[in-house]
C-alpha cells in the first residue's frame, strides 16, 4: 500500500497527504536550491486520539506541525480537517503554485540524477566514452523531463478549469437565486410612502447625536494618553538621573568591584525602562480599550433605532429588503471565490497550538489575563467584559493556575507554570485539535511530569485530538496512541505506541530505541546500543535512493538506487525500508 492510501476512517479528524514544505535557499549567483524540511508526508489522525512525532533535530518535526497550522505555506499536499480542505491561498491560486513548484522540481530532480549520474562513473574509463555515456544519460533524462512536464501540465490545467468552472456554477446560482427572491418583492414607490420625511430627518438627528457622543468619548480619552505619556516621560527622566548616579557609583567604586556593580546596575535599568514602557503601554490601551467599546455601543443603539425608524415605512421596507437581498447574493459569491480562506479561518478556531519555549511565546508586556483573551479578543468570542473575565479565569482553573494571578506578567511566573499559562491560551477558543510542538523540553523533569498529566486531563475531559511533537521519546511513549518517527523530512515508521516500542522495525527506529536510558540496571547492561556512523545529511543534498542510507548498518547497493515508500507490513505499522518489506513479504 502507497503512503497516500493509507486506510480511510469515518472518524478521522485531520488528514494529511503529500504535504511538501521546502525552502528556497540562496546558493549562487541566480541559484536556489530547495531545503526539503518535509517531503512528501502523509498520515492520519483520529479524534480524541494522540500522534506522537519523533525524531532527531532537523528532521523536520516543528516544520511539519507549523505547516499543519499554517503558519508556513506548505509548497504542496493537501491538509484535510474534519473533511474540509484547508489552504491560505484560494482554491485556484493553490492550483497554480503548485504546478509551479512541482515542474520547478522535475528540473531539480534531473539536474540531481545527472550529476549523480557523473559522480558514478568510473574514473578510469576514458574521456571520450564518458562524455559519450553522459550525452546519452542527459538526452535520455531531457526526453524523460519532457514527458513529465507535458503530463503534469495538463493534470494541473484540467484541474484548474475544473475548479474554474466548479466556482462559475456556484457564482451563476447565487446570481439567480437573488433574481428570482427580487422578483418575488412587491415594489413599492417613494411617492406612495408618506413617512419619508419623518424617517429621514430622524435619522439624521439621531446620526448627528451619535456623531457627538463618539466625539466625547474620544475627548475622554485623550487626557488619559496624554496623563500616562507625561508619567512615561517623568520615568525616564528618572531612569537618566538613575544612570548619572550609576556612573558615579561606578566611578567611585573599588577597581575590584567596578564590574560586578556595572553589571548589576545596567539589569537594573533595563528592568526599570522595561516596567516604564509596559505600564505606559497597559495604560494607553486601557484608555483605547474604553474608547473603542463606548464607540461600538453608540454605533449599536443607533444601527437599532435607525432599523426600528425605517420598519415603520413600508417605503423602506422595501428599500431594506432589496439590500438584503443583494447583499446575500455578494456574500454567497464572495464565499464561493475565497471559499478557502473562509475554511481557513474555521480552522484557526478549532485548531490552535503550544509552542516549544515557554519565554519567548509570551508577550512580557501583557498580563497574564489578556495573553489567555489573545485568541477571544481576536475572533470576537464574548460580548462584554466580564464574560472575557469569567472565560478567562475558568481558562486557568482548568490548566491547575489560580485566578489570583491572572494580573501578574509571565516574568513573574516559573517554566511550568508559563507553558500552562500556553496550554490555557491554547485552549481559549474551545478548539478540537492541538499540536503541541516539544512543550515539556525546556522544562525540567519534575515539571515535566505535571505539564504531561495536564496535557492528558484535558484531553480526557474535553475530548481533544493531539499531534505532540518531542525528542523524548519515553515522554512520547507515555502520551501517545500512535507514533511517528521522521528523519530528513520523511515518516520512516509509524505504528501503535506498543508495537512501534516492542517490535521496531526500521533500522532508523531500532537504533533511536537503543538509546532511550532504562531504569534497570541489568536491563541496561544487556541492552546493546546501536551508534549511528556520520551525520544526518543536510535537507539540501538529501542522499539519492533511501535518505539514511548513508548511516543505515544494513544499507546495500540496491538502497542507492531505489526510493522506499512508506508501506503497511503488518495492520497499522508502516514502515518505509526496501529490505524490511521484502523480508515480511517474503514472510506472508
Ligand atoms: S532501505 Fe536500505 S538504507 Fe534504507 S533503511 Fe532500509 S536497509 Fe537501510
Amino acid at each position: 500500500m502507497q503512503n497516500n492510501d493509507l486506510k480511510q476512517n469515518d472518524d478521522t479528524l485531520l488528514e494529511v497527504k503529500n504535504l511538501k514544505m521546502y525552502f528556497d535557499i540562496t546558493t549562487g549567483f541566480f541559484k536556489t536550491t530547495p531545503l526539503k524540511a518535509v517531503d512528501n508526508v502523509s498520515f492520519k489522525i483520529k479524534k480524541g486520539e494522540t500522534l506522537g512525532v519523533v525524531g532527531e533535530s532537523g528532521c523536520g518535526k516543528t516544520t511539519l506541525g507549523r505547516s499543519i497550522m499554517n503558519l508556513y505555506n506548505p509548497s504542496s499536499g493537501e491538509i484535510i480537517f474534519n473533511g474540509m480542505s484547508i489552504s491560505a491561498y484560494s482554491d485556484l491560486k493553490k492550483i497554480k503554485l503548485e504546478k509551479k513548484f512541482e515542474l520547478r522540481m522535475l528540473w531539480f530532480e534531473m539536474n540531481k540524477s545527472l550529476k549523480q549520474f557523473k559522480k558514478d562513473l568510473d574514473p578510469n574509463m576514458p574521456e571520450e566514452e564518458r562524455q559519450r555515456k553522459i550525452t546519452h544519460r542527459q538526452t535520455e533524462l531531457y526526453a524523460q523531463l519532457q514527458s513529465d512536464t507535458v503530463r503534469l501540465s495538463k493534470e494541473y490545467d484540467e484541474k484548474y478549469l475544473a475548479k474554474k468552472a466548479e466556482i462559475e456554477a456556484a457564482i451563476n446560482q447565487a446570481i439567480s437565486n437573488k433574481t428570482e427572491a427580487l422578483n418575488k418583492l412587491t415594489p413599492v414607490s417613494k411617492d406612495s410612502d408618506n413617512n419619508i420625511a419623518m424617517v429621514d430627518s430622524k435619522t439624521i438627528e439621531l446620526k448627528e447625536k451619535a456623531k457627538a457622543d463618539i466625539l466625547a468619548a474620544k475627548q475622554e480619552m485623550l487626557p488619559k494618553i496624554a496623563a500616562a505619556k507625561e508619567k512615561k516621560l517623568q520615568g525616564f527622566k528618572m531612569l537618566q538621573e538613575k544612570k548619572q548616579a550609576d556612573k558615579e557609583a561606578i566611578s567611585k567604586a573599588d577597581a575590584s568591584n567596578k564590574q560586578k556593580l556595572k553589571k548589576e546596575l545596567v539589569v537594573e535599568e533595563i528592568v526599570m525602562k522595561e516596567k516604564i514602557v509596559a505600564d505606559y503601554n497597559v495604560e494607553k490601551s486601557k484608555a483605547y480599550g474604553q474608547y473603542q467599546s463606548t464607540r461600538n455601543e453608540i454605533k449599536a443603539a443607533l444601527n437599532a433605532d435607525i432599523k426600528s425608524l425605517r420598519e415603520q415605512s413600508p417605503y423602506y421596507t422595501y428599500v431594506d429588503n432589496v439590500a438584503s437581498i443583494n447583499n446575500q447574493c455578494k456574500a454567497e459569491i464572495r464565499r464561493v471565490k475565497s471559499s478557502s480562506k473562509i475554511r481557513m479561518k474555521a480552522f484557526r478556531k478549532q485548531c490552535t497550538m503550544v509552542f516549544q519555549d515557554p519565554y519567548s511565546s509570551l508577550n512580557p508586556r501583557m498580563t497574564v489575563q489578556d495573553i489567555i483573551a489573545e485568541p477571544l479578543d481576536v475572533n470576537h468570542l464574548y460580548s462584554t467584559k466580564e464574560e472575557r473575565r469569567s472565560k478567562v479565569l475558568e481558562l486557568m482553573r482548568k490548566v491547575g493556575l489560580s485566578p489570583e494571578q491572572s494580573t501578574r506578567y509571565a516574568h513573574e511566573f516559573s517554566g511550568g507554570q508559563r507553558q500552562r499559562i500556553g496550554i490555557a491560551r491554547a485552549l481559549a477558543v474551545n478548539p478540537q485539535f492541538i499540536v503541541c510542538d516539544e512543550p515539556v523540553s525546556a522544562l525540567d523533569v519534575s515539571i515535566q511530569a505535571q505539564v504531561i498529566n495536564t496535557f492528558e486531563d484535558l484531553q480526557k475531559e474535553l475530548g481533544l485530538t493531539y499531534l505532540f511533537i518531542a525528542h523524548d521519546l519515553l515522554v512520547v511513549r507515555h502520551i501517545s496512541n500512535r507514533i511517528a518517527v521522521m528523519y530528513l523530512g520523511k515518516i520512516v515508521e509509524l505504528a501503535e505506541t506498543n508495537e512501534l516500542y516492542e517490535a521496531a522495525l526500521h533500522p532508523y527506529t531500532i537504533s533511536l530505541l537503543s538509546a532511550v536510558p532504562m531504569p534497570d540496571p541489568k536491563s541496561a547492561r544487556e541492552n546493546k546500543r546501536i551508534i549511528l556512523e556520520g551525520d544526518v545529511p543536510s535537507p539540501m543534498n538529501v542522499p539519492t535512493g533511501c535518505p539514511f542510507r548513508t548511516r543505515c548498518p544494513r544499507a546495500c547497493e540496491r538502497c542507492k538506487n531505489e526510493v522506499p515508500t512508506l508501506q503497511e507490513v503488518k495492520p497499522g505499522h508502516f514502515v518505509s525500508c526496501l529490505l524490511v518489506q521484502e523480508e515480511l513479504k517474503g514472510n506472508n
